[in-house]
């Protein structure tokens, strides 16, 4: 996605084979959110030396979805701030609390709910609080060694084919 251009006042998009889109059709997601529909012509993308790269559909042309001017350049400034190295030291931050959360969830059930209404779901979570702490009291005195970041599966196979390279 990063390598198409959006021109938002001609409602167009280029691709980075230069074609511009043909297609620029306002529509809905099945949540109701309003996105952009984008085609490429049939005749520049069945031309297209790089096809293969570009699509995996066999006969259509590229299509893209975008979100509307406003969350598509939010995404895109965004994604540009996660590359600094200022947001990289803050973001370091949350390492900690990622394996918290995950602990909570996978090992005590945090997303389900047992009560209903604020009240009852805030005790629920500071008794979850107590039984990973008390958990990780446990652990410590057992001297259990903490568990290894998981990769994810798509991690696992870029890395792979990184060292094969
Ligand atoms: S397949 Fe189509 S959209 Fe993709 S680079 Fe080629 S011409 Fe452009």
């Amino acid at each position: 996605m990063s390598h198409f251009r959006v021109n938002w006042q001609r409602k167009a998009v280029y691709c980075p084979q230069g074609k511009r889109s043909r297609l620029w059709k306002n529509s809905h997601d099945s949540y109701g959110k309003p996105i952009i529909h984008v085609e490429f012509r049939k005749s520049h993308c069945s031309a297209c030396s790089v096809r293969s790269q570009c699509t995996r559909a066999p006969v259509n042309p590229r299509g893209l979805t975008l979100m509307i001017q406003d969350e598509y350049e939010a995404l895109v400034n965004a994604r540009q701030r996660q590359t600094t190295a200022e947001f990289k030291q803050q973001y370091s931050l949350r390492s900690g609390i990622e394996g918290t959360i995950s602990q909570g969830i996978r090992g005590f059930n945090l997303r389900q709910c047992r009560y209903i209404g604020l009240r009852k779901t805030r005790l629920q979570h500071i008794l979850t609080a107590a039984a990973i702490n008390l958990e990780r009291i446990y652990a410590w005195l057992e001297e259990i060694p903490l568990a290894k970041t998981r990769i994810s599966h798509f991690q696992k196979l870029a890395n792979r084919k990184l060292a094969i390279a």
